[in-house]
């Protein structure tokens, strides 16, 4: 089945078409959430990467650290071994002295400057100049502390040398005391913060990067980058000086500077023994910087590639997407198909039905005409007492006709009479018959249009279809309900339609009856009850009319049965008014009839006869030819429609309208040809079965001399 095919096909396109979506998301997503999980692993990396150097760096500032106060605990060592048992007079005397502390710290770029104090604190010799000026310092803390108490080498503040004019720092010493004396004097070697910021200048990579070292007490005594002559000390709640309180002898810690408000990652780490730490500083900025590299460096990478996967499943999804379109417009167009095919198949159906039905019909109409047309003569032969005989006898032929009537609307091969009527007055005109027709506790509701609505229908059929419909409703609603019979005009997309709908609140249709509703002996009605053909003949009438009949229903919903007909734009014929006395053409009037039935001929002949007539008959159109070939004084030919050997009442009709226009024509008929329609004007039709009064009445008819209207 290619339908059920095509709905796996189209679910099938449609899972695809989502799984795209979620790829699609997918693509964007994962490469996302990998590359900020990267990036977060990163920053700990780089984090911990600075970490390592300024760890590193601080190591490296502490051994630097450490050999410069070596060197000058060394030179420290040298001055106390040449000044020793040395008398403060002999001191501040000796040029040679003076000499050898030049020589001494020459080579030794890390000390400025020595010199040795009295314990006064007057300058008595030193490396710089010879003789020396006088120079104080007895108010300087590295003096006041040391003569207090001895303070082993002493690192004082950064301070500007007043025989220098220098920045530095000094470290002191007491002189070994000669003689058991408790102070004589201190030994002083400066170390100039230029050296070390020379030096630590080589060390960071950036200028931003800072190094200082630091007295135990906050005092800072060399920074880098300078701060010039600025005397700078950490604040006691610093977070260096909380470090030392807790004894910690190195570490990493993060700050705000207060000098230069910038935060950075710092190292530390004591120089042991003395109360001295170096720091490092690196600011986060630039670590972060390297981080940001590092994820340029990644975005390089993943960028693209991310662009072209979500590039790829986008054309991916837009194929799957128009794919999923055009399943889904083909199983639309099959399902329409279908949907049409099923109609098609169902109106074939009804139409080979029709053509059996209409076949059968035929025949028996023939017969009944026959059986009726001998009825009547035997009427005629039988006394007065032998006549109600025959009355049952005619009953059951006249529902005979109805029956047949019925088939033959069904198989749309009724004789119809189709006149220009107004819809909404052709019902007002049945409200009677209908009313009688249903019962008491079923109300009659009417919605009919105030403006004309014209169609071109066989009044007698169009009555019969509403009295159908009319009788199914009522069956349909055995507790009572009502009955709605509306007509309007309607547009429609095949254009402007007459509409008349019947509907009811009975019992619905389930599917299954609804769709077979329409074929002749359908019913649902018990034995006796039901002929199955109410609903065929309105179908056939709504057909044969030119429009359509439709149900719609379902069980205990109640049923709309619509009927559509074609608008005619022709006005009502008036009613023809039969004229009360015919005049007759003088002299007898001559009939040729025509029929291939051997049974209804015999009949009709008859009763025509006993009409007064005089009647010449022949077996087919052929053989009725050849007699007006060589007689053709006749008033009316009445001829069956359907003949054998290739003249059929039409053609017959045809013929005679041009070679001999005097003469007038009536067909007889149990089918109504389409065919029909050219001659409408001049051929008068009788359907059958009719009985000889009826046959001999039209003839009269068409005798009259035509009037104007
Ligand atoms: P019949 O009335 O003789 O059974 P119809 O051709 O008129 O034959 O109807 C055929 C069948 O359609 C009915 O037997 C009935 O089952 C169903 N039917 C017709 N009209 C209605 C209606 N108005 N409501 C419910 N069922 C209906
Ligand atoms: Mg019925």
């Amino acid at each position: 089945m290619p339908l059920r095919y095509l709905d796996a096909l189209a679910t099938e396109s449609a899972g695809m078409v989502r799984l795209l979506r979620i790829l699609l998301v997918a693509s964007v997503l994962v490469p996302s959430l990998l590359f900020a999980a990267i990036a977060w692993h990163d920053h700990g990396e780089v984090e911990a990467e600075a970490e390592r150097n300024i760890r590193k760096t601080v190591l490296i500032l502490h051994e630097h650290t450490r050999k410069v106060f070596d060197t000058v605990e060394q030179v420290l060592d040298r001055m106390d071994e040449r000044t020793a048992g040395m008398s403060w007079d002999e001191i501040g005397r000796s040029e040679d002295l003076h000499g050898y502390l030049r020589t001494l710290i020459e080579e030794l770029p890390q000390i400025g400057i020595v010199g040795m104090i009295d314990p006064n604190g007057t300058v008595r010799n030193g490396s710089r100049l010879f003789p020396i000026p006088p120079t104080n310092v007895g108010d300087r803390e590295y003096f006041r502390t040391q003569a207090s108490a001895d303070a082993g080498a002493f690192i004082s503040e950064a301070i500007t040398g007043r025989g220098s004019g220098k920045r530095q720092f000094n470290v002191t010493r007491r002189r070994s005391a000669a003689g058991g004396r408790p102070f004589d004097g201190i030994l002083l070697t400066a170390v100039p913060t230029d050296y070390l910021v020379d030096f630590y200048q080589l060390v960071v990579s950036d200028p931003k990067e800072s190094i200082s070292l630091v007295r135990r007490d906050g005092s800072v005594l060399v920074r880098f980058p300078s701060m010039g002559d600025r005397q700078t000390r950490h604040a006691a709640d610093s977070t260096l000086l909380g470090a030392m309180a807790e004894g910690r002898t190195e570490g990493v810690f993060r700050t705000r500077g207060r000098i230069d408000g910038v935060t950075r990652l710092n190292g530390f780490m004591h120089v042991a023994p003395y109360p001295i730490y170096v720091t490092y500083g690196v600011p986060m900025n630039e670590i972060r910087a390297g981080w940001a590299r590092n994820l340029l460096i990644y975005a390089a990478f993943a960028v693209p590639a991310t662009l072209a996967l979500v590039g790829i499943t986008l054309l991916a999804l837009r194929r799957a997407q128009s794919e999923m379109r055009a399943v889904r417009r083909w199983s639309q167009e099959a399902r329409a198909r279908e949907a049409l095919e099923n109609a098609l198949r169902q109106s074939q159906k009804l139409e080979a039905l029709g053509q059996l039905t209409g076949g059968v019909a035929h025949d028996f109409n023939n017969l009944l005409t026959a059986a009726l047309a001998n009825l009547h003569l035997m009427e005629r032969h039988l006394p007065a007492d032998g006549i109600r005989y025959l009355d049952g006898t005619r009953t059951a032929l006249e529902r005979a006709r109805t029956l047949t009537g019925q088939l033959l609307a069904f198989s749309r091969q009724e004789a119809v009479d189709p006149k220009v009527l107004d819809l909404g007055d052709s019902l007002r005109t049945m409200a009677d018959l209908l009313e009688r027709s249903i019962r008491a506790d079923i109300a009659l509701d009417w919605t009919l249009p105030v403006a004309p609505v014209r169609v071109e229908v066989d009044p007698v059929q169009l009555e019969l279809a509403v009295l159908n419909l009319v009788v199914n409703a009522r069956d349909a609603m055995p507790a009572g309900g009502r009955i709605r019979i509306a007509a309007r005009r309607e547009d429609t997309p095949d254009g402007p339609l007459a509409v008349l709908e019947i509907t009811d609140t009975g019992s619905g249709m389930p599917p299954e009856v609804a769709a077979r509703a329409f074929e002749p002996f359908f019913t649902t009605k018990p034995h006796g009850r039901g002929t199955g053909l109410g609903l065929s003949m309105v179908y056939g009438f709504a057909r044969q009319s030119g429009g359509n009949a439709t149900i719609s229903s379902a069980p205990r919903r109640g049923t709309v049965v619509r009927v559509t007909l074609p608008l005619s734009s022709r006005t009502p014929e008036p009613e023809a008014v039969p004229e009360a006395a015919a005049e007759m053409p003088d002299g007898p009037v001559r009939l040729l009839v025509v029929e291939d039935n051997a049974l209804v001929l015999m009949a009709t002949v008859e009763g025509l006869t006993q009409e007064g007539f005089e009647v010449v008959t022949a077996d087919h159109g052929a053989a009725a030819l050849e007699i007006l070939e060589r007689d053709a004084a006749f008033d009316v030919i009445v001829s069956d429609v359907v003949m054998p050997y290739g003249v059929s009442g039409i053609d017959l009709a045809r013929r005679v309208q041009e070679r001999w226009p005097g003469i007038r024509i009536l067909l007889i008929s149990g089918y109504s040809p389409e065919s029909l329609t050219g001659l409408k004007a001049d051929a008068a039709v009788l359907p059958k079965p009719f009985t000889p009064d009826q046959l001999a009445a039209r003839v009269r008819a068409l005798l009259r001399p035509v009037k104007a209207a």
